[in-house]
Formats: C-alpha cells, sequence, structure tokens
C-alpha cells in the first residue's frame, strides 16, 4: 500500500471538514489558532515516518498527554490506581462536575479531566515532578528534545481553569488527592501546555502500537498493560463521543482540545491527526473525518 498517497489523499478529503468545527475558545490562548490547519503523520513500528500538511507544526496537545500519564502511573503503581479512578465511560462531558459528586470523589476513567487530575496527583508522589517526567518521557520516546510547555497557554489555563479547580477541590473534600489542589493543578495546566507535532505525538505513541517496547526498544510497560490502555483509549478516549468514535475508526484513540488525535494501530503504528476545529464533545472535527477514511479505506483496525 503507498501510505503516503494515502495521506495525501485523506488531507484533501477531510480537511474541508474543519468548517463544520469550531476552536476551542473557552482557553483564550487556543482560540487564536488558525482553524484551517491541518496535519496528518503516520509512525510505523518498523520505524518509518509518513506525513502530510502542518505534520512538523508545533500544537498544543492538551488531553492527548493524558494517555501517557496513564501509561507513566499504570508503569510505576500497576492496579493500586483503580481504587481511586474507574475505567468506565462517563457518557458525560470531560470537565463535567456532576458526576463526580455522585460518585463520591472517584472520577468514572482517567481521561476526563478528574480523572487527569488523579494521575498527575499520583505521578506527583510517585516521581516528586509529575510534569518533567512526563516532558522527559515524551522527548526520549518521541526523539525530539525541543518538546516543552507553551508558557501562555499554560497562564492561560490557569486564568480559566475554574472547573478543574472546582473538580480538584472536590475531590480533596473527598480525601481523593494526596498532593496540594494548587500544586496538582498547576502540574495540570503545564501538561496541558505541552507542544509537539504530529509527527512528535505518533513516534511518541509507538510504545502502544509496540505492545509497550519503547523507541530503544527497551519494555516500559507489560503486554497486558499496553493492551489495557489502549483499551481504555478505546471505550473513554474521546470522552462521550467514545461509542462514536469507535464505530466510525474503530480504534483506540486519544484526543484533546488542541485539535490533535492520536490513534494506536496495534502491532502496525500511531497515527496523528491535527485539525483545531472541533465539535460539541471537543473532538476534532476533520481529525476523525480522516481517521474513518483511514480505516475504512485500509480496513486496519482492531476489528
Ligand atoms: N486543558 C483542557 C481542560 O482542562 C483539556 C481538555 C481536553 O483536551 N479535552 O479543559
Amino acid at each position: 500500500m503507498d501510505l503516503q498517497a494515502l495521506l495525501d489523499d485523506l488531507a484533501k478529503e477531510a480537511a474541508p471538514f474543519a468548517a463544520q468545527g469550531k476552536v476551542a475558545d473557552y482557553i483564550p490562548a487556543l482560540a487564536a489558532v488558525d482553524p484551517s490547519r491541518f496535519g496528518i503523520a503516520l509512525a510505523t513500528v518498523d520505524g518509518a515516518v509518513y506525513g502530510h500538511g502542518d505534520w512538523r507544526e508545533p500544537f498544543s496537545i492538551q488531553s492527548v498527554s493524558k494517555a501517557f500519564s496513564l501509561a507513566l502511573v499504570l508503569a510505576r503503581d500497576g492496579e493500586a490506581l483503580w481504587r481511586r479512578v474507574g475505567r468506565e465511560p462517563s457518557g458525560n462531558p470531560f470537565n463535567s462536575l456532576v458526576q463526580l459528586e455522585y460518585e463520591k470523589g472517584i472520577p468514572r476513567n482517567p481521561f476526563i479531566n478528574a480523572g487527569a487530575l488523579i494521575l498527575i496527583d499520583r505521578l506527583l508522589s510517585l516521581t516528586g515532578d509529575s510534569l518533567g517526567t512526563l516532558r522527559e518521557f515524551l522527548r526520549t520516546e518521541s526523539g525530539n528534545p525541543a518538546v516543552d510547555v507553551d508558557r501562555e497557554v499554560a497562564a492561560s489555563e490557569a486564568a480559566h481553569g475554574h472547573r478543574n479547580a472546582a473538580l480538584a477541590h472536590f475531590m480533596a473534600s473527598c480525601g481523593n488527592l494526596e498532593n496540594p489542589v494548587e500544586r496538582v493543578l498547576d502540574h495540570y495546566f503545564r501538561q496541558c501546555s505541552l507542544t509537539m507535532s504530529c509527527a512528535d505525538l505518533a513516534r511518541a505513541g509507538l510504545f502502544l502500537a509496540n505492545h509497550g517496547l519503547g523507541a530503544d526498544g527497551s519494555r516500559l510497560l507489560t503486554r497486558s498493560e499496553a493492551k489495557r490502555i489502549n483499551s481504555i483509549m478505546l471505550t473513554c478516549g474521546t470522552y462521550d463521543a467514545a461509542g462514536d468514535f469507535a464505530y466510525r475508526v474503530g480504534l483506540p484513540g486519544k484526543s484533546g482540545v488542541g485539535g490533535g488525535i492520536l490513534a494506536v494501530l496495534p502491532g502496525r503504528g500511531v497515527l496523528c491527526v491535527w485539525s483545531p476545529a472541533l465539535d460539541t464533545h471537543g473532538n476534532s472535527v476533520a481529525g476523525v473525518e480522516a481517521l474513518d477514511r483511514f480505516t475504512t479505506r485500509t480496513g486496519w483496525s482492531v476489528f
């Protein structure tokens, strides 16, 4: 299969769908991004990287980062994590408050904001520096030592982070935070504000396609842990649209409100798409369209 020609075609077909979406504006620094940007990259387990459009352009990875946090915590802490966070789809928006109160401060899954705050809290306890640990991991796995936080986006998130602060305070009131709320939020905002390109993210995610083996061949996760992270990405990675994403794309995927989506093709590689205009669930419209077309064309889904 000519993968480069395929990506070129998909970009042409999917990019116009951005017109149906809207760039995230609840974080003001993200609202300034040009909605016509479009990038797609495919990194394969045999080391090749294909790309089209703005695939080398860094963007705000936002919640795509949460797939990597989950890997870091599971690798260190194993099953103990599941006492503090669930692994069921939430059926609610990623920043929803209501379910958290009903469920006594135990987030439904690690990918909604409340669950991601738990991952960061745990990684802080385990390493003393959640953001630093994640950044180092992403630099190593992507092969790009320049991966870093966009300070302007981080400041904008912090200034408008009332919902995240509410989630963190509520969990603290339930005894489900180990570190001070302000510290957890600071690491959360900076983590969401990491910037990476489609090529960086696709390379960094390869351990998920490679059954837990990192870029240098070392084992980062057991085969079973890699499977489990992919499973949670499939069921929870695109929030209250995870059912629709599974129906259309048929791959584990993790989205972010910067417009990125990382999708894993187990045993084959990782696709990353970036198009900043989002649907009402916070997923990139043209991104999902491109992934849908990719698996429909190639048959490379997990089903
Ligand atoms: N930083 C964003 C927030 O906290 C991340 C959400 C996302 O990408 N879905 O709301």
